[in-house]
């Protein structure tokens, strides 16, 4: 697309497929600055699918600024239950009271400042102010780095600092001041629907007259993500420490964990040598109790981003000794798992415990 009439035929093709094919999401149902921020961040790193779900029921409970900036960030963080990468709950709980602050509790519609509040780097900004507010800014996130890579037939590694300037130049290359917010929509959607990661569609893309990689022939081979689309295993074992049957050892996660602010079973990483007894040592200096460890009653497995969790899960006997006084520490009635915030694993584990 080297000269403006290509690309506005190329934005007309787009457009036109989207109007036709768009998803009917609730975030698009009724729009506002709020809404959208809502939507982007629920979208980092989680599927449509689950945040159709999730989405309907945080606004609900939290309609605007206001409500979200008064809740509690433990209120916050249950609601954000389920969708994982709960850093992203804190930080919108952090923006709001900025909002409060410095905008009087409205969403600010500039650039600068949306960009300037917790959780909102170069691409939600533009999202957030494109959807919401039809201001131009161009996108570049997963979805759309795949489609920008194969419309330029682009090898480069995508994950450089090289490989970024190249697609932000391209992207904002595509911006109009006509539907801005639309467009970059129907770019992500055609990443998502038609120019998938594996078997791009490319017999049914509306814009395969402007791809250089179809052309070619190989577009599935792109876009190069160097060796960071490599996968890691972690390998990690939790200590269910479990007394009379009915109550439970929980921990706080500190706040540079990775979970932090939730809570989680004592839980440690681990190597595939590692023994039963090393764990029930590790238990005891951080807890203070003495306690032997039965066979793993459970392994789970999850994977986020590029790690694959695998965790081993093994229950406690022979508990004795006082727990530790901490206020991120202490014993929990097996039925009030329920009410406290938890990582998609923890929840899993409280589960399986719940059940037996
Ligand atoms: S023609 Fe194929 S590779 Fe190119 S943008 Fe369309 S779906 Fe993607």
């Amino acid at each position: 697309m080297q000269n403006s009439a290509d690309r506005s035929r190329f934005r007309r093709r787009l457009l036109d497929w989207f109007d036709q094919n768009a998803r009917d999401l609730p975030w698009r149902r009724k729009k506002s600055l709020y809404r959208t921020w809502v939507s982007e961040i629920m979208l980092q790193q989680t599927q449509v699918v689950t945040v159709v779900e999730f989405f309907p029921r945080f606004i609900r409970r939290f309609p605007d600024v206001p409500t979200l900036a008064n809740a509690s960030e433990a209120d916050v963080l249950k609601q954000w239950e389920g969708l994982g990468y709960y850093r992203r709950a804190r930080q919108m709980h952090a923006a709001v009271q900025v909002i409060v602050d410095r905008h009087e509790g409205k969403f600010p519609d500039t650039f600068d400042e949306v960009i300037a509040l917790p959780g909102i780097g170069r691409y939600t900004a533009g999202a957030i102010l494109s959807i919401a507010d039809d201001q131009p800014w161009p996108v570049l996130e997963g979805n759309t780095a795949r489609v920008y890579s194969r419309l330029l037939d682009f090898d480069g590694d995508v994950t450089t600092s090289a490989g970024q300037q190249e697609l932000w130049s391209f992207a904002e290359s595509l911006v109009s001041r006509s539907r801005p917010g639309d467009l970059n929509q129907a770019l992500m959607e055609l990443g998502s629907e038609i120019c998938t990661v594996r078997a791009p569609r490319c017999l049914e893309c509306p814009v395969s007259r402007h791809c250089l990689a179809f052309q070619q022939g190989d577009p599935q081979s792109l876009p190069n993500k160097g060796t960071r689309g490599m996968v890691y295993e972690d390998l990690q074992q939790a200590a269910v420490v479990i007394r009379r049957g009915t109550r439970v050892v929980v921990r706080l996660c500190g706040p540079n964990e990775h979970w932090s602010g939730l809570w989680d079973f004592p839980r440690f990483t681990s190597t595939p040598s590692a023994t039963r007894a090393k764990l029930a040592r590790q238990v005891g200096d951080r807890t203070g109790l003495s306690i032997r460890l039965d066979q793993p009653f459970r392994q789970i497995r999850h994977a986020v981003t590029r790690f694959r969790i695998t965790l081993d899960c093994y229950e406690a006997t022979d508990v004795s000794g006082r727990l530790r006084r901490s206020k991120d520490l202490r014993w929990a009635d097996i039925n009030e798992l329920d009410d406290l915030a938890m990582s998609v694993t923890g929840r899993k584990i409280a589960r399986a415990i719940q059940k037996r």
